[in-house]
């Protein structure tokens, strides 16, 4: 338990940083989500403001982005609670709600949000857009199909692409201000903290 940051009453091991990273990147995968397709999104978001913007830069700041630990505990929580509804072993109501992604249902929306802030108001307001146009792998995520539910999974996509989209924002700025690149790096360090 965490009181005001300091461990109490638990003796347990934390859990490696490398496992939690591991296990996100695992069920994106098994989920179907691939970097590519969360970079094509950042892509067309972002390319109306850098018209040099390569679809390396996009996959990079995805794969940086899944670096960060609020994100993959966002990845963990919300998967895991699709694939609990998969197999019908919610307790009702939960189970029916997360079905059927009911519409005021809004659980979904509030832990993906919860890992946007890291990133600044580029991606919060990227993630409301994203949320609302449903995008590339977005839209196929939310198009409910025969025994798959990821009433939990879409949200979690719109986080990712609108971290990722922000990120690359404010590296375009740093390039175009001329920052030495290890100042870049260390800001980038920076921002994966936490
Ligand atoms: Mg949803």
């Amino acid at each position: 338990m965490l009181l005001g940051g300091v461990e109490t009453m638990s003796k347990r091991e934390p859990v490696h940083c490398h496992v939690v990273e591991k296990a996100a990147r695992d069920l994106l995968k098994e989920r179907g989500v691939t970097l590519n397709a969360v970079a094509q999104i950042v892509f067309d978001m972002q390319l109306p403001y850098n018209k040099d913007l390569k679809m390396e830069e996009c996959i990079d700041s995805v794969d940086k982005v899944l670096e960060k630990r609020e994100i993959q505990h966002a990845i963990l929580v919300g998967i895991e609670l699709d694939k609990l509804a998969e197999k019908k072993q919610l307790s009702e109501p939960l189970q029916s709600i997360v079905e059927m992604d009911e519409g005021l249902f809004g659980v979904d929306e509030t832990i993906a949000l919860g890992s946007v802030f890291g990133y600044g108001s580029i991606a919060v307001t990227t993630f409301g857009y994203l949320d609302k146009q449903k995008i590339g792998i977005i839209k196929d995520l939310d198009t409910k199909q025969e025994g798959s539910i990821n009433t939990f999974l879409d949200d979690l996509v719109c986080s990712i692409a609108a971290n990722a989209a922000s990120r690359l924002a404010h590296r375009l700025r740093d390039k175009q201000e001329r920052l030495r690149e290890e100042e870049i790096q260390r800001r980038d360090h920076e921002e994966r903290i936490g």
